[in-house]
């Protein structure tokens, strides 16, 4: 993706824009166009960095005048879902500039900015006892998260987050701010749950809240060395766990750095976490099995429900990594084999399967064009790439781990880990895609919108 204006559009957008555009020739331009996944070498045209709705206003207005095309960006941590698309004509919004969240504790809501992240939330609800349907990592925005489905750890008993989100205020395509909900704007806040910055950049939300205070979460350590022993036990457990428990698998491979903890660094590990939305004594017994096999770590307990965040140990700083996921619509025993083979190929830092099903699955009547993720597990690789020179091994190692498991495949994707590599999007969107696609061509019949997942 190459930078190229030419000195008259990149006048006007200086003109219209002011400083609020950061154009390639700007001494600011290569931190400006930094995504948190530092892998990816994203070179927009432009980077706006708006502070209020009314300046994302002005910037859609003035990309579009300029015949330039918008794309909206919290934090990067999809940028690698939006690596195959040319940014050499294409804005970069990035709303890091627009975070707050105002929380109504009587009626257990939140109005969330565009940028805003899960940490930002977290810290506004968890005073009023609450919490929302975040992922495992508190720096993803609610925007990028929620609006593309959005797998938490409340998964199997409370569904996706996609469905707690009540309204979304974004700037459209001809340069409008507009209010969707159920009852403003109804086709096209069906379609931006799911469809998200395809349809617009979104400059605030409003999600419920849950009345959730504590919950009962951790982790369970291993070494790997114990992986044949315990991947087994844990697909026999899943199999029988109910759905108020949402928990993942992993086999990881730390580097030994020493900014890792000396239980992570250098080692290989199994990692089983996650939460149980039942009473101690209840989720006791549920981990009985697990616990039986001894692990080296036990974190599990009753927390404050703001913890949860924490558990998956996520990286909170940029990070370069690439991705591969799939989902399984079962885990039979060869398929357990098969996850074992997987974890050992060199190159791949971890290998997860996380829980679904449950709530998960189950499809919301009143719900947006994604209200739902098909499949038991969701199957995933991740491999770092510090420099360039990784990134081709690196997409090489995350494919050969999902390719293991084809069998158990389906077809279906989780659209929030749709993390480029080619992947074509359209099983994220399911039955739901040819609706999308023609609201996009009314919504967006230019393609102003270019969006991680495009629809
Ligand atoms: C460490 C890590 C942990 C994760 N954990 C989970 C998890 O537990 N569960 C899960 O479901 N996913 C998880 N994800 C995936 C993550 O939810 C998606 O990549 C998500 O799209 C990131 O949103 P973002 O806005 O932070 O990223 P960005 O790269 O900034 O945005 C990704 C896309 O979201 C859209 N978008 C973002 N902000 C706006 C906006 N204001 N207006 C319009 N469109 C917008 C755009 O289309 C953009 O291309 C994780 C990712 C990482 C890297």
């Amino acid at each position: 993706m190459s930078s190229d204006l030419s000195t008259g559009v990149a006048q006007n957008l200086r003109d219209r824009l002011g400083d609020l555009v950061v154009l390639p020739e700007d001494a600011g331009y290569d931190q400006a166009r930094m995504p948190w996944n530092v892998a990816i070498d994203q070179r927009p045209a432009a980077v706006a960095r708006p502070e209020s709705a009314e300046d994302v206003v002005q910037i859609v207005r003035a990309a579009a005048e300029a015949g330039l095309r918008v794309a909206p960006q919290s934090t990067g941590h999809g940028a690698a879902a939006l690596a195959d698309t040319d940014l050499s004509d294409t804005v970069l919004v990035s709303l890091a500039g627009l975070r707050g969240v105002t929380v109504d504790a009587g009626a257990r809501t939140a109005r969330v900015l565009g940028g805003s992240v899960w940490d930002d939330v977290l810290a506004a609800a968890a005073p009023h006892g609450l919490t929302a349907l975040h992922g495992s990592s508190g720096g993803v925005s609610v925007a990028g998260y929620a609006l593309s489905g959005g797998l938490s750890f409340y998964a199997r008993s409370k569904g996706l987050a996609v469905n707690t989100v009540r309204a979304v205020q974004l700037v459209t395509a001809d340069g409008s701010l507009v209010r969707a909900s159920a009852d403003e704007h109804a086709e096209l806040f069906w379609a931006v749950r799911g469809g998200a910055g395809s349809f617009g950049v979104v400059v605030s939300l409003e999600i419920d809240l849950l009345p959730i205070a504590d919950v009962f979460a951790g982790m369970l350590l291993w070494d790997a060395a114990r992986a044949a022993e315990v991947v087994p036990a844990y697909a026999a457990w899943t199999a029988a766990a109910p759905e108020s428990a949402t928990t993942s698998l992993r086999v990881m491979h730390f580097p030994p750095i020493p900014e890792l903890p000396p239980f992570l660094s250098g080692r290989d590990l199994v990692v089983i976490d996650g939460a149980i939305l039942e009473a101690d004594a209840a989720a006791s017994d549920l981990l009985a099995p697990l616990r039986a096999l001894e692990p080296e770590m036990d974190t599990f307990g009753r927390i404050p429900s703001a913890g949860l965040v924490a558990v998956h140990m996520d990286p909170p700083d940029p990070t370069p990594a690439l991705t591969a996921h799939a989902m399984l619509g079962s885990l039979p025993a060869d398929a357990v084999a098969a996850f074992l083979e997987a974890s050992a190929l060199p190159g791949v830092f971890f290998t997860e399967l996380r829980q679904v099903g449950g709530a998960a699955s189950r499809p919301v009547g009143s719900g947006g064009a994604v209200s739902s993720l098909d499949g038991e597990f969701l199957l995933h690789a991740v491999a770092l790439a510090p420099v360039p020179e990784a990134l081709a091994p690196a997409d090489a190692a995350v494919k050969a781990v999902t390719a293991r498991l084809e069998p158990w495949k389906i077809d279906a994707l989780a659209l929030t880990f749709i993390d480029g590599g080619g992947v074509d999007p359209a099983a994220g969107y399911g039955a739901s895609l040819d609706r999308l696609r023609e609201l996009k061509r009314r919504f967006d019949p230019e393609r102003r919108f270019a969006a991680a997942r495009a629809v």
